[in-house]
């Protein structure tokens, strides 16, 4: 490792011990801004690496809230504000038992850069709590968001830090948060965004984040005169992600044969077609089920607790979760004729499997670019609160995917090395960078 970054390193670590997903996050930056600082001593003189791996502030608090039988039960939660140097703090909260201050930590970091490669105005922030969603009623859910929010009403707000959705947080939880904050502050604004439709939520909202994974996939492979279509795709998670990466990789004439949860994995040699999608939608977003029912109606083989990585694909999109694809599973992938791969989950490969997929030179897409749809189409959200007008379905997409478009080219200008190879880790990192860099260096030592 190079020494520069070794060090700095051992700095994070000391100063934010146990947090081993925020240390991980820091380090893959670290190795792409550490040598392009090195030539440019404005932002080395500025210390911009160490303000960025610094929150601006956090915020833990405690969520107490009554379960339905009547007993007390107690959450924490939690409200990362990383950076705000180019606009409000923006990022989604995650309700999982797993949610802990590092992995908060790690995924604030992850969204400042890509929000800045959005070219939206928006600066970054995460939140969430060790709630878990699943197996609880719909009310159990409105009493812990209404508590969790009574909190959280104090620190948020449509110009200060905009909270959205994550993992475990969809249209049933923002739809609580929402109702409470506005009973609380007596006002109707864009706090929150991933609203309903009817309460001033975007069109394409829910879609964003799996489109755009796509249609950033999509320019990976022209640069190799390549396309979707007639590929055979590799989708982990069945959640919000993965779900409409499904629908737009058939869109576009690919085949998905795996889609999976924290239980195992379908596969499904025919392909997903539009009527198991609508199965999954509602068996996921409706009926709360397990991604084992798929197979036991359509009899496709299932793999209880495995991912699905040991199939063969041209394209593999990670759409669960951080750390789901090892060194060994990218290697699988890589071996069994992968081509493409492009995060929908923030961080789902682990640094030995990203070293696998940039030595085989295989395109390969961080969650940081490649998943930034979601938060791009939810700073439009904010845009079209602003005015009191909303926007068509059309316009929204078409903004997503020019957006995507512009994100991937921003990749290519900073990330091409000398033999032509575009190494999209460091383009996203350095093209990410400049422009908080700068606003920071703009508005002082704050
Ligand atoms: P959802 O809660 O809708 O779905 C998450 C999916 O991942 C579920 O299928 C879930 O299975 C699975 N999963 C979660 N945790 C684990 C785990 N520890 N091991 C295995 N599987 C797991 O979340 P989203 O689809 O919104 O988020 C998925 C990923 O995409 C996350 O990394 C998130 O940060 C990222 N992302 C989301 C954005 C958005 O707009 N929603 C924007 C950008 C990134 P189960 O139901 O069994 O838990």
């Amino acid at each position: 490792m190079d020494p520069r970054v070794e060090q700095f390193m051992a700095r994070i670590k000391a100063k934010n011990p146990a947090e081993p997903e925020f240390h991980q996050a820091v380090m893959e930056v670290a190795e792409s801004l550490i040598p392009f600082i090195e030539e440019h001593p404005k932002y080395k003189h500025a210390k911009i690496l160490e303000r960025l791996a610094e929150p601006e502030r956090v915020i833990i608090f405690r969520v107490p809230w009554i379960n339905d039988k009547g007993e007390i039960e107690i959450n924490r939660g939690y409200r990362i504000e990383m950076n705000s140097a180019i606009g409000p703090f923006k990022g989604g909260l995650r309700f999982h038992p797993t949610v802990n201050l590092g992995i908060l930590k790690f995924l604030a970091f992850e969204q400042v850069l890509k929000n800045s490669l959005t070219t939206l105005p928006m600066g970054g922030g995460k939140g969430g709590s060790d709630f878990d969603p699943k197996g609880k009623s719909d009310n159990e859910v409105m009493r812990f968001c209404q508590s969790f929010m009574t909190e959280l009403s104090r620190h948020i707000g449509a110009d200060t830090d905009v909270p959205a959705g994550d993992i475990g947080v969809g249209g049933r939880e923002i739809g609580y948060l929402f109702g409470q904050y506005k009973r609380i502050r007596n006002e109707f604004t864009g706090v929150l965004t991933g609203k309903g439709i009817e309460y001033g939520g975007s069109l394409i909202r829910p879609e964003a984040t799996g489109y755009g994974c796509v249609y950033f996939a999509e320019e990976m492979l022209n640069t190799r005169e390549d396309s979707i279509k007639g590929k055979t795709v590799a989708i982990s998670g069945s959640g919000n992600v993965a779900q409409y990466a499904v629908q737009k990789v058939m869109q576009l004439g690919g085949k998905v044969v795996t889609m999976s949860d924290s239980n195992g994995f379908i596969y499904d040699k025919n392909g997903i077609d539009e009527e198991k999608l609508a199965f999954i939608f509602d068996l996921k977003n409706i009926r709360r089920g397990r991604i084992r029912d798929y197979a036991d109606k359509f009899g496709c083989e299932y793999y209880e607790g495995e991912r699905p990585w040991k199939i063969k694909c041209d394209v593999a999109l990670p759409d669960a979760t951080q750390n789901e694809v090892d060194g060994k599973e990218a290697e699988l992938l890589v071996k069994n004729g992968c081509l493409c791969v492009a995060e929908g989950a923030n961080m789902p490969s682990t640094p030995d499997a990203i070293e696998v997929f940039l030595r085989s030179r295989i395109l390969y897409g961080p969650g940081k670019a490649a998943n930034a749809g979601g938060v791009a189409v939810s700073g439009l959200e904010m845009t079209q609160n602003s005015m009191r007008l909303p926007w068509s379905r059309e316009e929204v997409d078409d903004r997503l995917h020019t957006i995507m478009k512009n994100i991937h080219q921003t990749c290519v200008k900073y990330g091409k090395e000398a033999d032509g190879y575009t190494n999209y880790v460091n383009g996203a990192n350095i093209g990410g960078f400049v422009k908080v860099a700068d606003a920071m260096i703009a508005q002082g030592v704050v």
